[in-house]
This record gives C-alpha cells, sequence and structure tokens, in this order.
C-alpha cells in the first residue's frame, strides 16, 4: 500500500549501494523536498522515533535486548546505524495521535458557537528505518482509517504526504516472530525506498532499491553505485538469517478455527491471575486502533470540548454499556484481546491483526507472552479434548 503522492508502485528498481555517508546526501534529497524526517534515535533508554535530522542522530553502534518484560540497550561491536529492532513506539504515534481535539464549543452571549477541528496542515513526514513488519502494521491501519465506509481526514492528512525509506531487518529481538506472520524481515511493499544494511569485516554499505516514482527520484540525487553480485548476495544473506534468528515463532495453522473453538479454555483464567490489565501491550501495538472519545467542559461552562484518546479493550470502562461492562473479568478481556487480533480481524478486515513485531511481549510488565499463549490453548485445545 502508498501513499497517494507516491503514484503506482513499480517493481524494485536494480539494487544500488551506498557508502554510509550517502545517507547524509538521502536526508538532505529529503529535507530539500520539506519533510520533516522521523527516524530511530536514542532517548530514555531506548531506540524510539522521533524527529531528526542528520544520519548523526541515528543509534550508530548501538542495539537493543528483549525479552518478555525487559528491553535494554546494548552496544554492538561494528558501527550499525540500523543494528535493533522494533522499540516502544510504532509509527501508529505520528499518523494516529494518542490525543486529539475533535470540536469546541463556546458559549458566547446567550448563543452556543460550535467549531469542528479541522485537520491542521501537517508536516510531510519521510519515515526513515521502517521495518517490514511496520509496513504491514501501517498497511492494516491505512484499511481501518482509509478504505472503511469512512475515511478519517486526520489519518489522511498525515499519511497521504508519506514518505517511506524501508530497512530490510537484519537484526531481530527475542521477542520478534514476524516470520512466522509472513510480515517480515524482508519489506515486500508500501515503500518508496528500501535499504538493508551489510557491514562484513571493514566493508559497511547499504544495498537500496526504489519501488516508486518518487522513490527513484529521490535516490537519484544519492550517489551511488550499481550493486554487484557478491552484495546482493550479502544484504540477502543478512535478511535470511535474521528471519532464521527470530526470537519466537508462532504456529498459525488453523488459528482462527483454534481460538473459535476454545472461549472456555482454562488457560485464560490462568494467564488472567498474572495479566495487571494495565492495556500496556495495546498502547505498544502497531495495529490497535480503539479509542474513546471524551467530552470536557471548563469551570465556567463557557467552553466545552470533544477529544479523541487511545482506549484499550484492557479496562472495563471500554466494553461499558447501559448498566454495566461486558467484559468484566481480566480473562474475557485478555481472551477478547488475543482473538481479535489472531482470529476474528481476520473476519473484520481479512487479515491478522498481528504483526509479529513482539512489542507486547517486550512491554508487557509481568512478561506474557501472545506465542506462548497461543501455544498453551494448542497443547491444550478444550474443545476437540471433549469431542
Ligand atoms: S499483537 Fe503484539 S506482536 Fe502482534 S502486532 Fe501487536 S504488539 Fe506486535
Ligand atoms: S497482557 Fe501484560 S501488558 Fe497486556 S494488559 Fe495484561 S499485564 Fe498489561
Amino acid at each position: 500500500m502508498t501513499s497517494p503522492h507516491q503514484g503506482a508502485p513499480h517493481a524494485p528498481s536494480v539494487p544500488s549501494v551506498i557508502e554510509p555517508q550517502g545517507l547524509e546526501q538521502l536526508f538532505a534529497a529529503l529535507l530539500r523536498r520539506n519533510y520533516k524526517l522521523v527516524g530511530p534515535t536514542l532517548r530514555d533508554g531506548t531506540i524510539t522515533y522521533e524527529e531528526i535530522s542528520s544520519p548523526s542522530d541515528l543509534p550508530a553502534g548501538w542495539t537493543d535486548e528483549q525479552q518478555p518484560g525487559m528491553y535494554r540497550l546494548k552496544t554492538r561491536d561494528d558501527n550499525a546505524v540500523f543494528g535493533y529492532a522494533a522499540g516502544p513506539q510504532s509509527w501508529k504515534r505520528i499518523l494516529y495521535p494518542s490525543v486529539l481535539r475533535l470540536w469546541q464549543a463556546h458559549r458566547k452571549g446567550g448563543k452556543v458557537e460550535v467549531t469542528v477541528d479541522k485537520p491542521a496542515e501537517e508536516p510531510r513526514y519521510a519515515f526513515i528505518g521502517v521495518r517490514a513488519c511496520e509496513l504491514q502494521a501501517i498497511g492494516i491501519q491505512d484499511k481501518v482509517f482509509l478504505h472503511g465506509n469512512y475515511v478519517d481526514p486526520n489519518y489522511q492528512l498525515r499519511r497521504e504526504h508519506n514518505f517511506i525509506v524501508a530497512v530490510n531487518c537484519t537484526a531481530p529481538a527475542g521477542t520478534c516472530f514476524c516470520a512466522s506472520m509472513d510480515s517480515g524481515p524482508r519489506a515486500k511493499g508500501g515503500y518508496d525506498i528500501a535499504l538493508t544494511e551489510v557491514i562484513l569485516g571493514t566493508e559497511h554499505y547499504f544495498v537500496a532499491t526504489a519501488a516508486t516514482k518518487f522513490g527513484t527520484e529521490v535516490l537519484g540525487e544519492v550517489e551511488c553505485r550499481p550493486a554487484n553480485e557478491k552484495q546482493v548476495t550479502a544484504a540477502e544473506a543478512a535478511i535470511n538469517a535474521a528471519a532464521e534468528n527470530m526470537g519466537r515463532t508462532i504456529d498459525t495453522t488453523d488459528i482462527r478455527q483454534l481460538l473459535n473453538r476454545n472461549f472456555e479454555n482454562p488457560r485464560w483464567e490462568t494467564t488472567a491471575a498474572r495479566c495487571l490489565a494495565c492495556a500496556n501491550c495495546t498502547m505498544v501495538c502497531p495495529t490497535c486502533f480503539c479509542h474513546n472519545i471524551e467530552d470536557v467542559s471548563d469551570l465556567t461552562g463557557e467552553v466545552a470540548e470533544r477529544w479523541r484518546k487511545w482506549d484499550s479493550c484492557f479496562t472495563t470502562a471500554f466494553s461499558y454499556i447501559h448498566g454495566g461492562s461486558v467484559r468484566y473479568s481480566p480473562a474475557a478481556r485478555y481472551r477478547q484481546w488475543l482473538t481479535h487480533k489472531l482470529s476474528t480481524w481476520h473476519d473484520q478486515f481479512g487479515t491478522s491483526g498481528c504483526v509479529g513485531c513482539g512489542r507486547c511481549i517486550t512491554w508487557c510488565p509481568v512478561g506474557i507472552d501472545i506465542t506462548e499463549e497461543v501455544r498453551a490453548i494448542r497443547d491444550k485445545d478444550h474443545s476437540r479434548e471433549e469431542v
């Protein structure tokens, strides 16, 4: 899926090689076109996506160690700038802000005037370093916000001028399982330019391809030379090694039916005994899109506002319907989240709601692991036992 400005995607161009200093030219070509660059950088002990302006902002020589409930930065023994896995924030933070005012009403001389917040003129964002799993996640949110019955004008504004520099993953974390979800580590589409970072001994370069007209134009302003067979093979080997070194796997065979017939599996209660219902897993998930609408007024009663805020199926209030919550127990809420992600999302949107980024595992304070949960349900396939 591409942004409207990019034009129809074409087959990736012939691979070229860019030296590390070529990233300066890539950044400059995007800045000349008035893009605001957002990319990975070190912040608060993590590698997260922030506004950046130069390759020196990238986390050169840093990587991360991730396990259930654990994230730690570590130094690398080389100078890789994209040698890390998905961090705490995904691109949804930019495309779908966590808090957004929708309208304001002012009381003036006995009358009420309502001002609907028109989407503000948004900067044109160029995302640097988007992983394959995240491209898939952006594609999923495009379906929700752009291709359903209603188009979200705020999302549309941010997304339609979006330029994407993807980076094929060569450093999966201990919690990654995109290979099982067929969403990575190789970017399959939805980008303007894709890079693969290769470090072999003293050699350090990027193998680059463009997949849109605009990407070709931008790449044309970067010094590069055609990649030779050895360089293409090295890039492919690095991506293949990432696919083989995923920290986790999940068996998705028959997963929709498996979850549908296990509503009463005792595992939901076992997991709920650990689950804090803190909603971290939904906040970090790049595909979760649920939100709440809140109306507030000032103390004088002169101004009222309506806000959209991220919400989560892990709160009791989320499923409150007149008289009470539909999903009162943590077990019901965890079951709702996992079965939506991996089963009913298919019915609703035609794809899985999980791209295997592993964030919900890393950032769960008690280390609940979606891959382990599915395995446990499969091992004790309750309904099958009863048959
Ligand atoms: S459910 Fe977990 S692993 Fe899957 S996309 Fe969301 S955060 Fe990533
Ligand atoms: S599964 Fe983990 S992150 Fe999600 S609500 Fe429960 S404790 Fe929080």
